[in-house]
């Protein structure tokens, strides 16, 4: 079946709920047992709110048909989609590959946390494909990847990386919050853990935090593990919210591909920009890899806006994005309004900011094109005037 037809399908069975096409949302601690045997087994579907309502089960049901995946976990937020993982597969003494163009949060979680439980954290270069073989120790236990790049949008060669890694018995963990599992499903690729944060594009409307990970049969028993241990469990009215998010997905993500494709192809005809980062365009050096791997491309991308010197970057930047009025100043995206930031690369060690221009990415919404441009061209007027 087509994606759109499963979106509106998946994940609820109406006839368990009266005929209700949206499950209930089921909050709860206690769950009662009959008698003291099935206490004792815990042979029952549903034994504490921690381990799952029908809620949550809905949600996870769907993601875990979107993604190919043998289960699913709910956590609190995309962060802990990424960190729930790490502790569930990696132990003091072990070495970890990270992609230098990681989400920044997931950095510091690696530089301090990681760091300070023992384990030997090492980045490497987005575009490092088959080569990652050279980089594989015999304590190394886990690869993560994440593509496009957070910020610069590189891609990465997702199916060499993880073949070379389970040559040596690595986990493989891919962030793929940007592609959804409608444009890429990381597990076909030889991907073991497949992260996201819900909070993006599935919630659609900037009023949810939420994170999913779902994984292959091999890695499953492991992650389930680790979030019952920890304690860390997604809410059933997040939950709820999630599932009705994804019954419009498809339909969100065709206009903002379309509405960023058409943003981007117009940047790289504007004087002030210098380079368009976006793996859909043919100009970008990972679209060969995008073409061949990926279903589309959402609305986030970056451009490099032309500067003459280096002190020039942060006063141009900031006079382009203070003269924006549709463009709104804040993190996060996937949400239906359209959102810009200067971005801070300041971290990268291999993937170093590039020199021409401060680094501008934009989220486009679900605003007319036309409207988006005519605001565009007054922050590029401001950044001339500097
Ligand atoms: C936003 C984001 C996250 C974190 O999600 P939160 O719900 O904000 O914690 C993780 N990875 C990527 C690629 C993101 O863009």
């Amino acid at each position: 079946m087509g994606t759109s037809t499963r979106l509106v399908h998946l994940g609820n069975d109406p006839h368990s709920f009266h005929g209700f096409v949206n499950p209930p949302i089921v909050r709860g601690s206690t769950v009662l047992f009959p008698d003291c045997a099935t206490m004792e087994s815990r042979n029952q579907k549903y034994t504490y709110g921690t381990r799952g309502t029908p809620t949550t089960d809905a949600l996870c049901e769907a993601l875990n048909a979107l993604e190919g995946a043998a289960g699913t976990v709910l956590v609190p937020s995309g962060l802990a989609a990424i960190t729930v993982p790490f502790l569930a597969f990696l132990s003091s003494g072990d070495h970890a590959l990270i992609v230098d163009s990681v989400y920044g949060p997931c950095r510091y979680f690696c530089d301090t946390m990681l760091k300070r439980l023992g384990i030997e954290v090492e980045y490497y270069d987005p575009e490092i494909g088959a080569g990652i073989e050279a980089l594989l120790r015999p304590n190394t236990r886990l690869v993560h990847t994440e593509a496009p790049a957070s910020n610069t949008f590189e891609m990465q060669d997702i199916r060499a990386i993880s073949d070379a890694a389970h040559r040596h018995d690595c986990i493989v963990t891919m962030d793929n919050t940007w592609a959804t599992p409608l444009y890429f499903r990381p597990l076909d690729f030889g991907i073991d853990v497949s992260i996201h944060a819900t909070t993006k594009y599935p919630s659609g409307h900037s009023d949810i935090v939420m994170g999913s990970v779902s994984a292959n049969a091999a890695a499953w028993p492991r992650l389930l593990e680790a979030q019952t241990t920890l304690g860390i469990c997604g809410a059933p009215e997040d939950s709820y919210l999630i599932l009705r998010g994804l019954r419009s997905m498809a339909v969100r993500l065709d206009h903002h591909q379309n509405s960023a494709l058409a943003v981007a192809h117009w940047l790289e005809g504007i004087d002030a920009v210098e380079r368009v980062l976006h793996p859909g365009l043919e100009s970008f050096p990972g679209h060969e890899i995008w073409k061949r791997d990926f279903k589309g491309s959402s609305g986030v991308f970056s451009f490099v806006l032309k500067a003459a010197t280096p002190d020039q970057f942060k006063p141009k930047a900031h006079a382009f994005l203070n003269a924006l009025s549709l463009f709104g100043l804040g993190y996060s995206w996937g949400g239906y309004e359209s959102l810009a930031l200067h971005v801070n690369l300041n971290d990268r060690t291999i993937r170093k900011a590039p020199s021409a221009g401060p680094v501008i990415r934009l989220q486009i919404g679900l605003e007319n094109i036309e409207d988006l441009k005519r605001d565009l061209e007054v922050g590029f007027r401001a950044a001339a005037a500097v």
